[in-house]
């Protein structure tokens, strides 16, 4: 079949084959590329919307028993920079954030081994009631899995408790590249692959949404970008359990493992075969928080409905040499200059025309 067919079966909706898949990113020219990914947006959501969320990233400790090589920002146990913010501390954010419109809070950290599972319930509990208008979408599969290790629970018995407690979302941190051969060399003590599905499902089976990241352009190949995409739509197929897919590229800077940064072709070859390949995630999220505002705007046109969060505070990234910063006027002129019209949302994709700025 030439490269033409395949764009235009996947742009029509039709199901690629993972050697398609790795085709199209190699050797599909760009704008070819780029014109069949917005075609499926398109088709999927006809309106002219870009949808966003007012939301905020608490990174409560950046005490971690991971130590990650492409992580710049976690301390190991007992070093003199670690920290673990307060139960206060963190409310006192979530105000700052819910002052500002937020109806999404994303508390992350490392996996501090000191934070039993009590901490986040109390927290948790703490945050709901003092904002019960605000999303706790929060934690990652790794916190899960290092909360199951320490309490000698299931990762299931975990997410159960913390629902219980306030939580309402699972997002898609720690995925980086579900390859076995890649995590054994940027994240060795992660779990597996096949471990951060179970997580994943169960956060699923538990009626949590959950969302897929992609951490890319560490050390992985074209095959093992593929590859990942491949676990979360074998995933979605069985759950229909993800709202949106959320490639974002690797910051090398200030990391052990240092490298390159992925170049911002990349970046929209990256955003357009994911749109095309995950046939059945609804949305793809512009991570316009390492790329910037503008290779975001581009990020419209190559397959994205979506762009993010307007992230109030966020320290990972930045810790790692990158970072970028947007308000929601910014956001939404960015959405308004590539022709499209901006709309709120919340952590379930539910529009929230209520929560509009004045000046919309
Ligand atoms: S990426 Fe997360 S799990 Fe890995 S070292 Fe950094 S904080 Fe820890």
């Amino acid at each position: 079949m030439s490269l033409a067919d395949v764009l235009d079966r996947a742009a029509a909706g039709g199901r690629l084959s993972f050697d398609e898949g790795v085709r199209l990113y190699r050797e599909a020219p760009l704008h070819a590329l780029g014109a069949a990914a917005h075609a499926r947006r398109m088709a999927m959501y006809p309106t002219n919307d870009v949808t966003y969320v007012v939301d905020t990233t608490i990174n409560y400790t950046n005490v971690c028993n991971v130590h990650c090589t492409f992580c710049a920002f976690f301390r190991p146990e007992h070093h003199a920079e670690g920290y673990t913010m307060s139960h206060d501390k963190v409310l006192e954010r979530v105000k700052y954030a819910a002052d500002q419109g937020a109806t999404q809070i994303m508390i992350q950290g490392g996996v501090n081994p000191e934070l039993r599972i009590g901490w986040f319930e109390e927290l948790f509990r703490r945050v709901a009631a003092e904002y019960p208008d605000v999303d706790i979408h929060s934690l990652s599969v790794s916190e899960i899995s290092g909360l199951a290790t320490i309490e000698g629970m299931t990762t299931r018995a975990v997410l159960e408790r913390l629902k219980a407690a306030g939580m309402k979302s699972l997002p898609g941190a720690g995925a980086e590249i579900l390859v076995e051969r890649v995590r054994k060399r940027i994240s060795a003590r992660k779990i597996v692959p096949d471990a951060w599905i179970d997580v994943m499902r169960d956060a699923q089976q538990l009626g949590m949404p959950t969302t897929a990241t992609m951490m890319f352009g560490s050390i992985e190949t074209d095959d093992e970008r593929i590859a990942h995409m491949k676990v979360i739509r074998d995933l979605q197929d069985e759950s229909e359990g993800f709202t949106a897919f959320i490639p974002w590229y690797y910051v090398p800077y200030k990391t052990p493992l240092r490298g390159r940064e992925a170049t911002g072709l990349e970046y929209l070859r990256v955003l357009a075969v994911s749109r095309l390949f995950l046939d059945n995630v609804p949305h793809l999220q512009a991570s316009w928080l390492t790329p910037g505002l503008k290779l975001g705007q581009l990020a419209l046109f190559y397959g994205c409905d979506d762009m993010g969060g307007t992230i109030i505070e966020e320290q990972v990234v930045h810790d790692a040499g990158g970072g970028n910063e947007a308000t929601r006027a910014q956001l939404e002129e960015i959405i308004r200059g590539a022709g499209f019209t901006p709309v709120i949302r919340d952590t379930y994709w539910n529009l929230r025309n209520d929560l509009a700025l004045a000046t919309a």
